[in-house]
């Protein structure tokens, strides 16, 4: 069964997720971060593109210790298993997603991958190997639901995101707005990519609540799925 796909990101009143330079910037306040931790500590997975981890290093952990105790009460790992989609294996050997908390790690690549990197990488974590020259988003999630992954959180960036979109695999989205401005056509948005042309193929959305956090507002979707 594939896995559910949870979408959380925190963007600007403009819709961008960070600078033009990829630079990562304070968007929510402490009430939303904790909501975001929950979110993941009750995930089997959190999910990122290799571009988060190269502009952010994150490590993807679990930060409240009442949600890490609470992990280790259902016999869990005390985080997630952390994914990394990253066609070419560009991971360096010491990101932080890759040491940093117990749990396991899975990083996705596609067949054009160079050898002695996946090697490299296998030291730390599970690779996954699918598509020719890009990680093959929906044999992914078909692998990983194999796995008995059966909730994913993704994290961002733009780029992963559009691709989800694109796949028609994202269930849910949560997007909190802060009340920035932070411009600039080359700073990444929600779905970033190709998109899409004509209005037949939008992803359509169903909104299921909205709440004001501090100086946000937090918007959770359903996405319309056809047959669902
Ligand atoms: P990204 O989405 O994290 O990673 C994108 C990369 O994933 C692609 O360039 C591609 O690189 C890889 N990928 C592999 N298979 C793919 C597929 N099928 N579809 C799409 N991508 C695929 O990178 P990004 O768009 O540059 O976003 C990074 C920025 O987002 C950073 O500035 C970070 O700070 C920000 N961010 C913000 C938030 C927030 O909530 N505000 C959250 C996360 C990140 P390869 O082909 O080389 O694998």
């Amino acid at each position: 069964m594939r896995p559910h796909i949870i979408v959380n990101v925190a963007m600007s009143a403009d819709g961008k997720l960070s600078t033009r330079e990829r630079r990562q910037v304070k968007i929510s306040g402490v009430q939303d971060f904790n909501r975001v931790d929950r979110l993941k500590s009750d995930s089997d997975a959190v999910m990122v593109g290799i571009g988060t981890v190269l502009a952010d290093d994150p490590s993807l952990t679990v930060k409240a210790d009442e949600c890490r105790d609470i992990r280790r009460r259902r016999g869990l790992d005390e985080h997630p298993v952390r994914i990394v989609v990253d066609s070419t294996a560009r991971i360096p050997p010491a990101a932080s997603v890759l040491h940093k908390g117990e749990g396991k790690r899975i990083v996705a690549v596609s067949k054009a991958a160079d050898e002695q990197k996946v090697a490299e990488i296998r030291k730390y974590a599970t690779v996954i190997i699918t598509g020719e020259d890009t990680v093959d988003l929906t044999a992914l999630m078909d692998e990983l639901g194999t796995l008995g992954i059966r909730r994913i959180m993704v994290e961002g960036g733009g780029a992963l995101i559009g691709g989800l979109v694109t796949a028609g695999l994202v269930d849910e989205i949560y997007t909190f707005i802060g009340n920035i401005i932070i411009g600039g056509r080359d700073a990444p948005t929600l779905a970033d990519g190709e998109g899409f042309l004509r209005e037949s193929e939008f992803c359509r959305l169903r909104l299921l609540e909205e709440r004001r956090i501090g100086n946000g507002i937090l918007l959770h979707w359903a996405v319309y799925k056809s047959g669902k």
